[in-house]
């Protein structure tokens, strides 16, 4: 174990190296956490040691603990969580009293956290420990604690000392919310003491210790006559600040996030007490969030598991397909929105449409986005001109040669695709993608000539927002292919999955039951304001009134209409027809149009749902449960997502909840569908599907799969999925 490192100069400082071995970005381990504390110890043992810096050898200070040390610590039981996290505190609150007297608070010995880079979650709570944290003026640094972002909450202490240090109102962005700063707005916000040259950092980190004196050392909580700025929560200013505060958090999280409660509570409680109680208060609310299946859920998806996608688990054994040059075939509002994220990522872009004109458009949306960039400082005109001359927006399909990669984003129609493929591969031999939403990929393939290297890659709207692609395999779609749509999405960092060919493919096959099960409610007279909030209050984003009318009722329509032809008879959906089409019929199509299941201001602003909708399907004089409204809602999309990992369309469970958080936004606190499953476990899961199909019909019924699982006593990551999850 090499993890911390230390040296002493002549002038007797000490410096602790964090470097870790074979990582770009130091985390933090257990056992790196104990040779830390042996050498703080050694430093504070020395007489020949005046003081002590703590520094990284890398370009960073650190990302952090080390996720996958988290998401299995719940496995030994809160007593050994606890446990642990006190010996953490114990060890941070050894360099935070440095060896002085506890009583006269003298005799202590300087430690200064000199940090070059990014410091995150532990990276800053050990500095939050020391005397003093000096950061090296580096932009692209982000110094903060985004541990709300995963389900959990600074448990190192972070909670305890940032609010002791600026008050809950100012430390409240950074832990509810995980704001990030650069080192400036870290020292402006007051979560670092001092920014200096990257030059002058050891340098001045020294001076710092060389210079300290005992009162340097003393934390304002240690200090006689501390008060929390800011009030605590019984002191008239305080009392203000919490209330408002959960308000805000119960308003944002809807309350289905623990650690966001756990949080307040460990905040509020705090307050109340000697810092050392604090300590042991914020231990228990961590552990108590630690041992909510919620905190190893969010870990496992929106962290281990995004990142393994990111980084190919699943791209074939072939070698690079780095994207040189880009073709994309229509340059309407998606079109327009690949060419500007492939562009931002140093990809040479031709643009084609119809005309120079349409083309041109589709230019004009980058140059808009860079412009906005310009705005909020973040970009500058050289990086404009930059991105924006590597987008050549043209009519002529001979600009095409040597692209090695085409996406087609034209008109959803069959025979305009067919056209644009031949006409393409007519001029190109490169990888063939459809960014198709609906039409399945081996019936477009029919028109290639090289159907091996002919492939979905399907973006959601808009572009430069969402972060998932849907990768879909044709039937003869080869792995080249694959691979290259891999690679072309790491290119433009976003989060891929791959699935196989089927109606909707993976996500607009689970969002569309979604859809639907709230306006079969409607059409069942149950309160489409009791819809929409039961979704809310489940941890969904949007209602699904809500979401049909951002993507449009026209565009319902149209689906509707597309999947009665494809079905025939088998068509289930004839009860939600009912409603989409009568509203179409009003000319209710939506949020563009300014009229949909909600009303609109002038502006377009969304006010409240639509009074009329009663006139036509009036209210149930009995409406059902919160919680029958809500098993609806989430087993129409949960059940789907069984079905395509049960069909192999998903061939892995990690896509299924990665896939589902990043594409329309599924529960996040649940870690996703598969996640959320093993959260009930497969036999309740049955038991639930039962009743829903008793009473509203066999979408309910539970797939084998499911069925299996709960007689044997399995879960999805426990066991089926046990072999491909971390
Ligand atoms: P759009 O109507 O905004 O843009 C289509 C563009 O293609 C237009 O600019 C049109 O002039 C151009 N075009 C049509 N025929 C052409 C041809 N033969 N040669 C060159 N250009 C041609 O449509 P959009 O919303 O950008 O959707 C494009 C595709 O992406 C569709 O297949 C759609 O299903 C899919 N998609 C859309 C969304 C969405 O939310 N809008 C999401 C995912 C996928």
């Amino acid at each position: 174990m090499t993890d911390f490192s230390m040296t002493t100069d002549a002038e007797g400082v000490a410096t602790i190296t964090w470097d870790v071995a074979a990582k770009s970005m130091n985390v933090m381990s257990t056992e790196a956490f104990a040779l830390l504390s042996a050498l703080v110890d050694q430093a504070l043992g020395d007489a020949a040691v005046k003081g002590i810096i703590l520094t990284s050898g890398k370009k960073d200070f650190a990302g952090g603990m080390d996720l996958n040390v988290i998401a299995r610590m719940r496995a030994g039981g809160a007593q050994a969580i606890f446990d642990g996290v006190m010996g953490m505190h114990q060890v941070l609150r050894k360099i935070e009293r440095a060896g002085m007297d506890p009583k006269t608070l003298k005799g202590g010995k300087p430690i200064v956290a000199a940090l070059p880079g990014t410091a995150l979650g532990i990276g800053l709570e050990l500095p939050l420990a020391c005397h003093r944290i000096i950061a090296a003026d580096n932009p692209k640094a982000k110094i903060g604690l985004p541990e709300i972002m995963v389900g959990i909450f600074p448990g190192a202490g972070g909670t305890t000392r940032l609010v002791r240090k600026m008050g809950a109102m100012m430390a409240a962005p950074y832990l509810l919310e995980g704001k990030l700063s650069d080192p400036k707005g870290a020292k402006a916000g007051g979560l670092i003491d001092e920014v200096v040259a990257p030059e002058n950092l050891l340098a001045r980190a020294k001076e710092w210790v060389l210079a300290a004196t005992d009162a340097d050392l003393v934390k304002p909580w240690d200090a006689k006559g501390y008060k929390m700025p800011g009030g605590t929560p019984y002191h008239p200013a305080g009392f203000m600040t919490f209330v408002g505060a959960s308000a805000m958090v119960i308003g944002k999280t809807m309350g289905v996030y623990p650690a966001a409660k756990a949080l307040l509570a460990a905040v509020y409680e705090g307050a109340l007490v000697p810092f050392d109680t604090a300590l042991k208060i914020e231990a228990r609310h961590f552990t108590s969030v630690l041992m909510n299946p919620s905190s190893t859920a969010m870990i496992r998806s929106l962290f281990i598991n995004k990142e393994a996608l990111e980084k190919g688990a699943n791209r074939p054994k072939v070698e690079d397909q780095t994207v040189r040059k880009l073709g994309v075939i229509g340059a309407g509002m998606m079109g327009a929105g690949i060419a500007y994220v492939s562009a931002l990522a140093g990809i040479e872009v031709v643009l084609i449409d119809a005309t120079q004109d349409a083309a041109d458009r589709g230019r004009a949306h980058s140059e808009a986005l860079l412009d906005k960039g310009m705005q909020r400082k973040k970009v500058t005109a050289e990086k404009k001109a930059e991105v924006l001359g590597r987008i050549t927006a043209t009519t002529d399909h001979a600009a095409l040669a040597g692209c090695d990669l085409i996406v087609e984003a034209v008109f959803e129609d069959p025979k305009v695709k067919a056209e644009v493929t031949a006409r393409v591969e007519a001029v190109c031999d490169g990888v063939f993608a459809t960014n198709t939403s609906t039409l399945p990929i081996s019936g477009l393939a029919k028109a290639s000539v090289r159907p091996d290297r002919f492939i979905g890659i399907h973006f959601f709207s808009p572009v430069d927002k969402m972060n998932l692609v849907e990768i879909i395999r044709g039937r003869e779609t080869g792995d080249v292919a694959v691979a290259k749509a891999l690679d072309f999405v790491r290119q433009i960092r976003k989060t891929p999955i791959v699935v196989n060919d089927a109606r909707f493919f993976y996500a607009n096959r689970c969002i569309i039951p979604y859809i639907n099960e709230g306006i079969r409610m409607v059409a069942e007279g149950v309160e489409p304001a009791l819809v929409e909030n039961a979704a809310k209050l489940v941890g969904m984003p949007l209602g699904p009134l809500q979401l049909v009318d951002e993507t449009s009722i026209e565009l319902g329509v149209k689906i509707a209409k597309a999947t009665r032809a494809a079905m025939g008879d088998a068509y289930p959906d004839g009860a939600v027809d009912e409603v989409l089409f009568w509203m179409a019929d009003q000319g209710r199509m939506g949020k563009k149009a300014g009229a949909g299941f909600y009303a609109y201001d002038a502006a377009g602003k969304r006010e409240a749902l639509w009074d009329g909708l009663a006139a036509r399907f009036p209210e149930a004089p009995v409406q059902p449960d919160l919680s029958e409204v809500q098993h609806r809602l989430l087993m129409a999309q949960v059940l789907e997502a069984v079905r395509a990992l049960q069909d192999g369309v998903l061939t892995d469970i990690r896509e299924g909840d990665v896939g589902a958080i990043l594409g329309w936004g599924f529960a996040p606190w649940s870690g996703g569908p598969f996640g959320w499953l093993d959260i009930i476990g497969a036999a309740r899961a049955v038991e639930i599907c039962g009743g829903l199909e008793a009473r509203h019909g066999a979408r309910f019924h539970a797939p084998k799969l499911l069925r299996e699982m709960s007689t044997k006593g399995e879960s999805f990551y426990g066991t089926t999925g046990a072999a491909k999850a971390a």
